[in-house]
């Protein structure tokens, strides 16, 4: 995989991204991608990532840098923020699924149309080796193997 970093394509280091962060007691681990590309995607990052850490039952062990990268699907639109963050959690599947689309909510999400613009989108990419096929919730996430924008970050922790 090459790895783009120019004006369209850029990594950035910031404060909590990226991190490695702490031990957790907590039984489960998932893998989260993060994506942003409407108003101030890094300050929204840096609250999301204060906002997680603060429920109970979840614990950020590690960020990724965050990746600019220019849209797909939808072109007409500003460039995307992308990071991930690997989690521990007490939270079954489901229930983490339910809580990240509340936060989604929170950080102001409106769904329009299919790729559109967004202030914040929360995916599980992976939660322990589980394999669901449900209507609400498929894991392994499909296509993260493909995206960029989750491989990028996935290899650039540090
Ligand atoms: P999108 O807006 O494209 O991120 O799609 C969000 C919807 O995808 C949610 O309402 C979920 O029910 C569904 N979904 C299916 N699998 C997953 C997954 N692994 N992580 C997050 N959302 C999922």
């Amino acid at each position: 995989m090459r790895i783009k970093d120019d004006k369209k394509h850029m990594i950035i280091k910031t404060t909590f991204f990226p991190a490695v962060i702490k031990k957790s007691d907590k039984k489960n681990i998932a893998l989260i991608g993060v994506g942003c590309n409407l108003g101030n995607c890094i300050r929204r990052f840096k609250k999301l990532y204060l906002f997680l850490n603060k429920h109970p039952k979840v614990d950020i062990i590690q960020t990724s840098i965050i990746y600019k990268n220019p849209p797909f699907g939808y072109l007409n639109q500003p460039d995307f923020y992308n990071t991930v963050m690997v989690i521990k959690t007490d939270l079954s599947p489901i229930e983490l699924l339910n809580f990240l689309l509340y936060v989604e909510k929170k950080f102001g999400r409106i769904r329009s149309f299919k790729n559109a613009p967004r202030t914040l989108d929360l995916d599980i990419i992976l939660y322990n080796n589980v394999k669901i096929n449900k209507k609400r919730l498929i894991l392994p996430h499909p296509h993260f193997k493909k995206r960029d924008s989750v491989l990028i970050p996935l290899v650039l922790k540090d």
